[in-house]
């Protein structure tokens, strides 16, 4: 009795589960943080200690400077809710997912840009294996999602050339050897990121190995500077992962 009432006032739904939304996109069981809890590291947003000041660098940014900017995270992935929405976006055939969390990407690349608009997103490609498995990319889904909300161009302009395994149990150096050489350029990809400001987005960055690997191939490719830009971010900071979601 009370739903239909309720549907009157405030017609959301969360778009996870169906249930309630009030005037948000989640119920209160799936709620979707604003932003990820400081302190983060000011490179690669891995949550730091709590002694450490927010922006400060984690050890692995401090030993080796990654080739991007920075990554901006709408959130942390041990946070239970957030990991909801991520898996089922992943594994769960939810593709429809893509689209309110594309646009809250977007909305954040706004205001981390102030109206600069000529930036390039470049979803992390999935192995085609993979996507024929799943039916769908779902970075490449959250990079057209994020850009139709912030008015900027996609360019799927990296491939993967082999199915790298699971990062969860590596160590940082075979992370990193078992990402190398295994992305590269597609035809017209020069033309496309030559001297320009690219985001790669992905749904989850766990290690950095992944997307440190990608953003060098588009800087040697000339892009002007390249930053990172995911749901959500799951590693710790000292570069241990806390969780991987496969
Ligand atoms: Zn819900
Ligand atoms: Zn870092």
């Amino acid at each position: 009795m009370v739903e239909p009432f309720l549907d009157a006032l405030h017609p959301a739904r969360c778009r996870l589960c169906g249930g309630y939304a009030g005037n948000d996109l989640a119920c209160s069981e799936h709620p979707l943080p604003p932003e990820p809890a400081p302190p983060r590291c000011g490179r690669c947003a891995a949550g730091l200690a709590p002694v450490l000041p927010d922006g400060a660098k984690c050890v692995s940014c401090r030993r080796r400077s990654p080739p991007f900017h920075r990554a901006v995270v709408l959130a942390d992935y041990r946070d239970e809710s957030v990991r909801a929405w991520v898996l089922a976006l992943r594994h769960g055939g939810r593709v429809d997912l893509a689209e309110p969390l594309g646009a809250l990407l977007g909305e954040r690349l706004d205001l981390e840009q102030d109206g600069q608009v000529d930036e390039l997103l470049v979803p992390v490609p999935l192995h085609r294996w993979r996507r024929i498995e799943r039916g769908y990319d779902q970075a490449e889904r959250l990079a057209r999602a994020a850009a139709r909300a912030a008015h900027r161009s996609v360019a799927p302009v990296l491939s993967r050339l082999r199915s790298t395994a699971p990062q969860g149990s590596a160590g940082t150096a075979s992370r990193a050897a078992n990402v190398r050489g295994a992305f590269a350029a597609r035809r017209g990809a020069r033309e496309r990121v030559l001297e320009r400001d690219v985001w790669l987005v992905d749904d989850v960055v766990t290690s950095c190995a992944t997307v440190s690997e990608c953003a060098r191939v588009l800087r040697r490719l000339g892009a002007r500077r390249v930053g990172v830009l995911a749901v959500a971010r799951a590693g710790a900071d000292d570069g241990r992962v806390l969780r991987s979601p496969v």
